[in-house]
């Protein structure tokens, strides 16, 4: 299949300028839908790493980026945002070809990338600390200051507009960023740095550094020179980033894995439920972190229930990702294909009624292609309820009551999202307030106001990005005391009462 999509050779872009890796090697870069290969990609390694860490330490410590107003830099984020909404069409026509995301699909993430810079330069300039004041004597307050030089790692499920959550918010802040795009989806990263190039940010301040994850994310964690890592990925690359980085005391952030439950109860909107529970696992190919992959259903609607999802399931269109009508597209790579057949497989070796999908699709022989699949009557103990599978594969499961559906939605090691279906308003709350997540979407698919924090318990991750809460990760919170008066100080060591040395003591910090 010809892309005639135009690709400049993908380099490496470090200090203000495009280069090839130091040991100039490269590796390549495939079109999921034929596993033709696309370009070659420059290959960054630790000596890269080094450099990029240097030149991102000097734009924070010496560089005009951390001194500016928020407004200044609010400024350059505006830009970015521009420039992404003048280039949307092409960008996504990028990112399916890279990842294999739905050209619709893609489109509306790169809209939300380009949100993702507008919100944050709005954000940054109304972030506000605290005062108080401490009776006549005292008025305390915050201020927020950038940490540093940020370690960003990312995914290849939607990556520009997951690089663009993390991108936007440093560079607001005013710490300055080594961006390590996935090896599997490096294309859109590459066209975002040279947008930003081309918006002017002193050299130093983004800097993108392609390669694989032990040879170039893990050099990232490493390096001294870095304070932090928002890192968004596998639970099993998030325990090993969080050893790799402890000598040098970083600050994380951890976006993990999931397995999200959609607990479904009898007196919900049917229909609505139908749709968002599809949706919500076949869009962005099932390869969607707050997926609700695991639906569970009150006993006296179960049957019809999972007979209309394997109807709607079965319909829905998978083929050429650059096509509009196209609501499934081929999966990331051929070794992720494999995962998830073999996830298939083990479905059907633990038992579940297969009622959709299961295997390739008729008239797509080649690419990464996976029918939508849904198996019925999973039970808590069986590895497909349990394990993220990432990939278009549903499974259901039944439940008998309140105190049931909340047992199984939390029996999983992830706590990431949850949906609830009800129209009991009172059991609604009480059942999103019980399961283990940091979201739940009650009759809702999930549809995210910018301004609210985003992030999971459990084995999905610690920390929250999003609105203001990204702020606490990326900036330091400094508190200033300040003494209005001549308040009491204890004289150690000149003569006084006793009592006057207590009193001073009952009002000292730790
Ligand atoms: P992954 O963990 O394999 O890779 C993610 C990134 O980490 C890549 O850039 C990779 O090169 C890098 N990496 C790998 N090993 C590393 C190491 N030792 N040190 C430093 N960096 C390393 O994940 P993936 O397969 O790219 O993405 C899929 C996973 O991401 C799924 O588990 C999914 O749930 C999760 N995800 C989570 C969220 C969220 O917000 N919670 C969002 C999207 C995806």
């Amino acid at each position: 299949m010809s892309h005639q999509i135009p690709i400049k050779e993908p380099l490496l872009y470090i200090d203000g300028t495009f280069r090839s890796g130091a040991e100039g090697h490269t590796f390549e870069t495939i079109n999921p839908a034929t596993n033709q290969v696309i370009t070659e990609v420059a290959e960054g390694r630790t000596e890269d790493i080094d450099v990029a860490v240097q030149a991102a330490r000097r734009a924070f410590d010496e560089g005009p980026w951390p001194r500016m107003t928020p407004r200044e830099r609010a400024g350059y984020l505006t830009a970015i945002a521009e420039a992404l909404e003048a280039n949307g069409h092409e960008i996504a026509r990028l990112e399916v070809l890279d990842t294999g995301l739905p050209i619709k699909q893609a489109q509306g993430q790169a809209a939300r990338a380009a949100q993702n810079f507008r919100f944050f330069a709005r954000v940054i300039q109304d972030l506000g600390g605290t005062a108080q004041r401490f009776g006549d004597e005292f008025l305390n307050y915050t201020i927020h200051k950038p940490v540093g030089v940020a370690g960003l790692i990312t995914p290849w499920n939607t990556p520009l507009m997951l690089e663009s959550w993390k991108i936007a918010p440093c560079l607001a802040s005013g710490c300055t960023a080594i961006l390590k795009p996935a090896e599997w989806s490096p294309l859109t990263a590459i066209r975002l740095a040279e947008l930003i190039d081309e918006a002017g940010l002193p050299p130093g301040v983004f800097n993108v550094v392609h390669g694989f994850g032990e040879t170039a994310g893990a050099p990232l964690v490493a390096h001294p020179g870095v304070n932090l890592i928002s890192f968004t990925g596998e639970t099993t690359t998030g325990k090993a980033i969080i050893k790799n980085g402890a000598d040098s005391l970083k600050r994380y952030s951890l976006e993990l894995g999931g397995k999200s439950p959609v607990v479904v109860f009898s007196d919900c909107d049917f229909d609505r439920a139908v749709d968002a529970t599809i949706f919500g696992v076949f869009s962005l190919n099932g390869e969607r972190c707050t997926a609700g992959s695991r639906v569970l259903i009150e006993d006296a609607i179960y049957d019809d229930f999972v007979t209309a999802l394997a109807e709607r399931a079965s319909r829905v269109r998978v083929g050429d990702p650059q096509d509009p009508d196209t609501e499934l597209g081929p999966l990331i790579h051929p070794e992720h294909h494999q995962r998830v057949t073999g996830y298939i497989d083990i479905g059907r070796r633990e038992g579940g009624r297969l009622l959709a999908g299961g295997k390739r699709p008729e008239g797509l022989p080649e690419g990464n292609y996976v029918e939508a699949t849904l198996f019925a009557d999973v039970t808590t103990d069986m590895r497909v309820f349990k394990e993220e599978i990432f990939g278009p594969v549903l499974v259901a499961g039944r439940f008998s009551d309140e105190a049931d559906a909340v047992h199984q939605a939390n029996a999983v090691p992830y706590g990431l999202a949850g949906y609830v279906w009800t129209g009991d308003a009172g059991r609604g709350h009480r059942v999103a307030q019980s399961i283990d997540a940091g979201m739940v979407w009650l009759n809702s698919q999930n549809v995210r106001d910018l301004r609210m924090p985003f992030g999971g318990v459990k084995s999905s991750g610690m920390g929250r990005e999003g609105g203001h809460y990204s702020f606490e990760f990326y900036c330091e919170l400094e508190t200033i005391h300040v003494a209005l008066g001549e308040h009491h100080i204890p004289r150690f060591g000149a003569p006084e009462s006793p009592d006057q040395v207590e009193k001073g003591m009952s009002q000292s910090s730790a």
